[in-house]
């Protein structure tokens, strides 16, 4: 039985975690004093030896996207931090932010330091103005304590770290929409490559990382890479905030190591709320394709999630029971992609607005077994030939409760309306 493995979220019970006192009791700003004494390239080193992946979603190693930043150049670089976290079902950078800000804050030193940055940005959705508040004020304290400005800690090291409020565009999330949006212009996917190490902020190298992998490094650098690499698996080392939502009976954020399965997390999350049986659920956020039951042993890390036909994307495992209608939930997150779809490539911005008209006429039982067979030609359409991963995304709800729940579709036009009784499903209330 794998158990928790609390290192980011140890503190979260504390009622002054978020504040630099709170931090620096539980050890916090030790990391920062080793790795301002460390050579930059051998911190790099130790992250690469970690094998830290990208807590964001798409895995990519961590040192190695350092390790792309080119050092000795003498020009400007820039550390950008990810806290747009905006996938439906993902809620680990926001609780992360509001109870343990200092982690992220000392993370962003010790990065900006290893890639040579003197000046870093966290990048924050607009919409979480508590979020903000808390990380401004964590901010202000590190300036005070002399942790973040002119000559940190005596070292000779100059580090600005600027808080930059996005307006609440899901697209903002993806990385060039991010510089576009920081930048000053309206967000919207750059081409890639060049990649943000080579050409990103202002065109100058940029490291992109998300708020879990870079308030992760203190860690590594306190505790050794090795340390970290003896958690997880072969491949997918070190721990991770596992997100349960829906209808399970202690939902929140569960800190384990990657590997673990979502039948474990389940009972220690209770079990499945009121009794009810597990129907499906995603296993990293709703970009992910679904599983189901037959999945609960899967170990949620990136190859094996893989290797099932799914990603372990963000794990925003969304838990769904038996009382939950299939075609209603992807219809839901349909209809987020299509209203949060840029606008700038065809096969998304069409394929999403048809997918979400089909759809609705599936859920309410006025379509056809041709209306089948439209959803997954325009996922097949939409899939590989958008110009970034919301579109793929976009298809993973489709495509995956097509292949899993194909007689549920069928159910809703035999009978002409939902099979489901709405009022039934808690998770609609
Ligand atoms: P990606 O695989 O294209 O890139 C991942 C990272 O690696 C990026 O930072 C990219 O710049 C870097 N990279 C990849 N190849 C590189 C190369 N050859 N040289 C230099 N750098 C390279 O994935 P993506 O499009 O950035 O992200 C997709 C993921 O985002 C999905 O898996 C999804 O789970 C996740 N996601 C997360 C949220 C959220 O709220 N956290 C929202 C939507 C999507
Ligand atoms: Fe914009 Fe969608 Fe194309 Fe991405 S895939 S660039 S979100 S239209």
């Amino acid at each position: 039985m794998t158990t928790l493995t609390p290192i980011l979220t140890k503190n979260w019970d504390e009622a002054d975690s978020f504040t630099r006192a709170g931090y620096e009791r539980g050890g916090g700003y030790q990391a920062v004093r080793t790795a301002l004494g460390m050579n930059p390239d051998d911190i790099i080193q130790a992250v690469k030896d970690s094998g830290l992946r990208g807590r964001g979603g798409a895995g990519f190693p961590t040192g190695m996207k350092w390790g792309f930043i080119p050092q000795g150049d003498g020009k400007p670089h820039y550390l950008v931090v990810n806290a747009d976290e905006s996938e439906p079902g993902t809620c680990k950078d926001i609780p992360l932010m509001m109870a343990n800000p200092h982690a992220l804050v000392e993370g962003v030193i010790i990065t900006s330091f290893a890639i040579r940055a003197n000046h870093a940005f966290i990048y924050v959705r607009g919409e979480v103005l508590h979020v903000i508040r808390r990380l401004q004020a964590a901010i202000a304290e590190a300036y005070e304590a002399g942790y973040l400005g002119a000559n940190i800690l005596g070292s000779g090291y100059d580090l600005e770290l600027t808080l930059h409020t996005g307006a609440g565009a899901y697209i903002c999330g993806e990385e060039t929409a991010l510089l576009d949006s920081l930048e000053g212009y309206r967000g919207q996917p750059r081409l890639k490559p060049p990649f943000p190490a080579v050409a990103g902020l202002y065109a100058a190298p940029t490291v992109i990382n998300n708020v879990e992998s870079i308030a992760s490094v203190p860690s590594i650098i306190g505790n050794g890479a090795e340390w970290f690499a003896s958690m997880g698996t072969e491949k997918s080392k070190g721990f991770g905030i596992f997100s349960l939502s829906g209808h399970v009976t202690r939902p929140g954020q569960y800190e384990a190591p990657l590997g673990i399965t979502l039948r474990e997390l389940l009972e220690m999350a209770g079990g499945m709320r009121n009794g009810k049986r597990l129907k499906f659920w995603t296993p990293g956020g709703s970009s992910t394709p679904i599983f189901t039951e037959e999945h609960l042993d899967v170990p949620l890390d990136f190859e094996s999630v893989g290797a099932a036909g799914s990603m372990l994307g963000t794990r925003a495992l969304q838990i769904f029971d038996e009382s939950t209608c299939v075609v209603r939930a992807v219809l839901r997150w349909t209809e987020f992609y299509a209203h949060e779809s840029c606008g700038k490539c065809t096969p998304c911005r069409e394929g999403t607005y048809w997918l979400k008209q089909v759809l609705a006429r599936l859920e309410k039982g006025q379509g056809t077994e041709e209306d089948l067979g439209t959803i997954t030609d325009i996922a097949d359409n939409i899939l590989g030939r958008s110009f970034c991963a919301l579109g793929d995304g976009a298809t993973s709800p489709i495509t995956s409760s097509v292949q899993y729940f194909r007689d549920e579709y069928l159910k809703h036009f035999e009978i002409g309306g939902c099979p489901f009784d709405p009022a039934a499903s808690t998770l609609w209330a």
